[in-house]
């Protein structure tokens, strides 16, 4: 079997896909996207294809090996999710091939059913008590929220009251069997984080996530050590090498994103290695349904996995929506706030694929806002 094609298609919302055609007739299919980045990803895309075009699909390591190092330079978001979107589509393509499911050829699945959870309240929350009312009612045993709006580094006493109002508020809806995790976004100093976290404590979140930027993982070990508050990162990580400091640093939950840390191949490295580390595996993930079916496979093909993201009904999701781009809905129908275990071979997703090329006609231009603070200055998103 040769790759005969590699194509991209630009998709509302936010998201790119790929397709990867081979000389047999079977079409793995990927999602290599870094959001606000979609169109400098194509571009890394179609770059990369030049290594895949003539080659065996089926030697996925060998690509990965060429792809992430293969031009000297490497690593970095733009790169890595280009590597990342067509290790997807190569997974999907090999599964096809042995007729398997990828996360068959993984070792077989570990569990029966995948926890997810959604998001809440949007960049900027408010009137979280309805809507976390409204994700119960769609089933859901766990929610995400975003800890602050936009807001001054060091926090006043009423933004950090805000955040504890929300939190106390959304566990009154939850109850003590649900869950809640609060983003912090890397819109606090390190300072305010320590301040900030260990009155989050008696509200019980399942973690707190990004703390501190990524680019401050040196001080991760000082916020781990000020609270028993499990911490989580990794959506800004896109390989095992920058999971290790973090997980040195103690955090409880790793956060690598399927299209953005180098795709099945890396995020399944970056689990096992969370585990020396006694951390737990929560693939970020608030893109479109390869991404979602790319994080499954390794959702049930690893032991130390806690819970999973996914986009549906999410705040960025405007003009489209993660099942307008897949034929079988079924496959992301929660039950009990959990997803069923894929069996059709390769990812399990069967993509519409005349809705894709409908949707890359028109395209997308979505950008990551840029946020100010009150006196001009820029803010983090
Ligand atoms: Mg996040």
């Amino acid at each position: 079997m040769k790759i005969t094609r590699v194509e991209t298609f630009l998709v509302a919302p936010r998201w790119l896909f790929c397709r990867v055609e081979t000389d047999e007739g079977i079409v793995g299919w990927g999602e290599p996207v870094v959001e606000g980045r979609a169109h400098t990803v194509r571009t890394a895309v179609h770059e990369l294809a030049e290594l895949l075009v003539g080659e065996d699909p089926l030697r996925i390591e060998d690509h990965w090996q060429r792809m992430t190092k293969g031009a000297f330079y490497r690593g970095g978001p733009v790169l890595s999710s280009a590597v990342a979107g067509l290790d997807q589509a190569l997974w999907d393509i090999a599964g096809k091939a042995f007729d398997a499911p990828v996360h068959q050829l993984l070792g077989g699945p570990v569990r029966d059913r995948v926890r997810v959870y959604g998001w809440v309240g949007g960049d900027e929350p408010t009137e979280i008590a309805e809507a976390i009312a409204a994700q119960v009612e769609a089933g859901l045993t766990a929610v995400k929220m975003n800890g602050s709006g936009r807001m001054s580094r060091a926090g006043t006493v009423a933004e950090i009251d805000g955040v504890l109002a929300r939190l106390a508020a959304a566990r009154e809806v939850l109850g003590p069997h649900r869950d809640v995790a609060v983003d912090f976004h890397g819109r606090f100093t390190a300072a305010t984080a320590r301040r900030v976290i260990p009155l989050l404590a008696d509200a019980h979140p399942m973690f707190v996530e990004e703390p501190v930027l990524p680019e401050h993982t040196h001080l991760l070990g000082d916020l781990v050590r000020s609270s028993s508050v499990p911490i989580a990162c990794g959506e800004r990580l896109y390989s095992r090498h920058e999971f290790l400091p973090a997980l040195q640093a103690g955090i409880a939950v790793a956060q690598p994103d399927l299209s953005h840390a180098g795709g099945i191949s890396e995020v399944r490295r970056i689990g096992s290695l969370a585990e020396v580390y006694d951390a737990q595996l929560a693939p970020h993930c608030p893109l479109g349904p390869i991404a979602l079916a790319a994080s499954l496979q390794i959702a049930f093909a690893t032991p130390n996995f806690l819970i999973q993201e996914q986009s549906l009904g999410i705040h960025y999701n405007v003009g489209a929506e993660l099942l307008d781009y897949v034929v079988d809905r079924e496959m992301f129908r929660f039950v009990d706030g959990h997803l069923p275990r894929p069996t059709r071979p390769g990812l399990g997703v069967l993509v519409d694929e005349d809705a894709v090329r409908r949707a890359d006609e028109l395209g997308h231009e979505w950008r990551s806002p840029t946020w100010r603070h009150d006196d001009g200055s820029f803010a983090e998103w």
